[in-house]
């Protein structure tokens, strides 16, 4: 693995550029020989916390103030390119983490953000965030869960699914149904009583993401859990979370696009076939070229939000953009990688087999492809 920009390089600073290459070398020594095992394991192992607390990478996108790193939007998305070619479930655990402690940092009440934020930022506590129900993720302001106010507290009666980091996070926005509005709290989840956790495994990709269903079943929850105001959850708390989140998983679909590419291109140009190398064939050529192309523009598109989200605090089409065009891309660089490897692409102890089941995997998270669609479509009238 190298830090190569490919055939458009990227533009940055000497700080984002040794910022990268502690990050390839973090994936490279640390999370590289385990990758294949936490996939086939279907879990995290404590060391992989523990490194990451070391190099204080849980606090990437947590204010200084609260100990965290704060990096800038361009070395958020080098390390989630980084982590990428890597593991993915370890990104999604860190995007997640990281998406509760940017709407903390500019939703939270001070309450909050001191009670919380040293230990995001430290690695002592992990968040998760609860926006998907049993009935539907896309359709995410349409909840079924719901919270009434109860004297000094609010009662939670309601389910959570598919979330990620929830076997072991601490904390978790929860979004739910105040008034009938879409209403975010921030639930401590040691000291709830009433919640129940189901572990997930056996998921097509994202093993090792420790997916879990929250079912809080008349649940008392402080007052002071309330994030921003009611009929905030949706527009306001998970919009801020979600821009974020699909920078971060654009990022993390390029890395796994140009893994699959720097392989297939070695591979190839190795691979003997009717007497020649596979590169030497020109359906072989057409793949590789396709390849470099997806490559290319998702890097472009990323590199382009990152910029937007350094310079303005927020790109919402932006992201959308880069979440449609890197996570589709990285599903079809995989497929090509795949088919250019044939079997021994299949073989468990290929990492390809594993880029190709997470990458389908981005193409759900942070709004699904149709969602992205969806939103561009809607917001066309603005740029055409
Ligand atoms: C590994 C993994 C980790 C996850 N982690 C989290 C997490 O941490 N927190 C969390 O809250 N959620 C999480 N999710 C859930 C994820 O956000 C949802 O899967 C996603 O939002 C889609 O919701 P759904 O699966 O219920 O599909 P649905 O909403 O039921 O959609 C089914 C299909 O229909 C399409 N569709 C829906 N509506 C329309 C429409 N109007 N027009 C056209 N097509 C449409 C969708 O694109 C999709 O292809 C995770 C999911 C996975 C697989």
């Amino acid at each position: 693995m190298n830090t190569d920009r490919g055939l458009f390089p990227i533009d940055l600073t000497e700080n984002q550029i040794e910022s990268e290459k502690s990050f390839v070398k973090f994936v490279e020594e640390d999370i590289l020989p385990i990758a294949d095992k936490i996939d086939r394991e279907d879990d995290m192992p404590e060391s992989v916390f523990e490194r990451m607390t070391e190099l204080g990478l849980w606090g990437a996108a947590i204010p200084k103030t609260y100990g965290g790193m704060e990096l800038d939007n361009m070395t958020l998305g080098l390390l989630a390119r980084a982590l990428g070619r890597g593991n993915a479930s370890i990104l999604s655990l860190l995007i997640v983490h990281s998406m509760v402690g940017s709407v903390l940092s500019r939703w939270g009440t001070n309450e909050q953000k001191q009670e919380w934020l040293p230990k995001l930022a430290k690695g002592d506590a992990y968040a998760s965030l609860a926006l998907t129900e049993p009935q539907g993720g896309s359709d995410a302001s349409n909840l079924k869960l719901v919270v009434e106010k109860e004297g000094d507290s609010f009662r939670v009666n309601g389910k959570k699914t598919w979330i990620s980091g929830a076997q072991h996070s601490d904390v978790a926005i929860v979004v739910g149904s105040l008034e009938g509005k879409p209403t975010a709290f921030l639930i401590d989840l040691n000291e709830v009583e009433g919640l129940s956790r189901k572990k997930i495994q056996g998921m097509v990709g994202f093993r090792g993401a420790m997916l879990a269903e929250l079912d809080f079943e008349n649940c008392l929850i402080p007052k002071s859990s309330l994030i921003g105001r009611v009929g905030f959850g949706f527009s306001i708390v998970a919009g801020y979370a979600l821009d974020l989140g699909r920078l971060w998983v654009s990022w993390g679909c390029c890395g796994i696009s140009e893994s699959c590419l720097k392989m297939s291109v070695d591979y190839s140009a190795e691979r003997m076939s009717f007497g020649n190398k596979l590169l030497d064939h020109q359906l072989i050529q057409k793949m590789i070229a396709d390849m470099m192309a997806d490559v290319t523009s998702s890097l472009l598109v990323c590199y382009h939000t990152s910029k937007a989200r350094d310079e303005n605090g927020t790109a919402v089409d932006e992201s959308a953009m880069s979440k449609y065009i890197a996570s589709t891309a990285s599903r079809r660089v995989s497929d090509n990688a795949l088919q250019i490897f044939g079997a021994a692409g299949c073989s468990e102890s290929s990492h390809i087999q594993r880029y190709w089941r997470d990458a389908k995997i981005m193409e759900l998270i942070e709004g699904t492809t149709q969602i992205q669609q969806i939103l561009l479509g809607r917001h066309a009238k603005r740029y055409f």
